[in-house]
């Protein structure tokens, strides 16, 4: 890797000193920027409420929005939160990886009532990166770990899009490449009778409802709501225009599949391509300062509902 995406020794290589540094500051109440397989997050101690408090500071989150603590599997979980039959066999089924469960707190639950913006449930994923893994295992600790940009801007998929965003407020950031996924995880509430959509993210409805074999409820209103997703998020500095075929003046044009753009997210009009190149093309193209960020037609099935919704949010009336 080069000197320069070391930017002033920040950026470290996940080796077992980059691990065991990372360790030493997380059990200190320090920051860090963690690679996970769907974005990189901006990690601390769950069980620190001034750590905690110092994620809300360094992304300047207008408000107190829940988190997601992130666990080595399901028995790390099942101390924190009451395990249903239902989260159970999804974790069974998509653990480790991008899918987060809302659960209710255990009642000697040690995380920090902030991480749960004081609600009676917590949010829980057991990551797959081998980075992710190794820490959670190093510190012994849950860790949350929103996504490590700050509020409202596009979520950050390599190590370098962390340092430009918050690298000076941070203890360090562990390089762990591009995230293969390249979208934040599907969060899905579950209680004692049956599961029901929060986020739309990289585990689509149809394998949920696979494993389940029960339709999953999409809670009413236009919107998928979680407590805390404003509807303008993921935002370049550039408008967005979506369902764009053609290139207007001074626009740069995304492509995908046969809408070929200045760039393209899938030239072969492929999903999981789009989504592990969708943040990155967008600052990518912001970099370009173009008047509008023009953007092709995304299927809306399978991922590209998760696509589609970040979409909506990187192109809505900003706040
Ligand atoms: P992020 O901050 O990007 O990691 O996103 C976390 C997502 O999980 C947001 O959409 C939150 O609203 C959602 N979330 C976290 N905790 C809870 C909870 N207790 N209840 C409902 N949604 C939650
Ligand atoms: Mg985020």
């Amino acid at each position: 890797m080069s000197g320069q995406s070391h930017r002033y020794g920040k950026i470290r290589e996940p080796d077992a000193d980059g691990i065991a540094e990372a360790a030493r500051i997380l059990r200190k109440g320090g920051l860090i920027g963690l690679p996970t397989e769907t974005v990189y997050g901006l990690a601390a101690d769950a069980t620190n409420s001034l750590a905690v408090a110092k994620i809300f500071k360094t992304k300047a989150r207008p408000r107190f929005n829940p988190l997601i603590i992130h666990v080595s599997n399901k028995t790390m979980a099942a101390e924190y939160a009451e395990v249903t039959v239902y989260a159970d066999a999804l974790m069974e089924a998509f653990w480790p990886g991008p899918l987060t469960l809302v659960m209710r707190r255990r009642e000697n639950c040690t995380v920090s009532p902030l991480v749960s913006a004081g609600l009676e449930t917590i949010a829980v994923r057991a990551p797959a990166h081998v980075v992710a893994r190794t820490v959670i295992g190093a510190v012994g600790r849950p860790l949350a770990a929103p996504s490590a940009n700050r509020s409202g801007r596009i979520s950050p998929t390599a190590a370098g899009h962390v340092f430009e965003d918050i690298g000076e407020e941070i203890d360090m950031i562990l390089d762990g490449g591009s995230c293969s996924i390249g979208i934040e995880s599907t969060v899905v509430g579950v209680g004692e009778a049956g599961f029901w959509l929060l986020r739309p993210g990289a585990i689509t409805a149809e394998q949920l409802e696979d494993v389940t074999e029960k339709k999953l409820r999409i809670p009413e209103g236009s919107a998928i709501t979680a407590p805390g997703q404003t509807a303008s998020h993921y935002a370049p500095n550039a408008p967005v225009r979506l369902n764009a075929t053609d290139r207007r003046e001074g626009e740069i044009l995304i492509g995908f599949g046969h809408v070929a753009g200045d760039m393209s997210l899938s030239k072969t009009g492929t999903l999981t391509e789009a989504a592990a190149n969708l943040f990155s093309m967008l600052r990518e193209a912001d970099a370009l300062t173009p008047t509008t960020i023009a953007i092709a037609p995304i299927p809306d099935h399978g991922l590209g509902i998760a696509i589609n919704d970040r979409l909506r949010r990187a192109a809505a009336e900003r706040e």
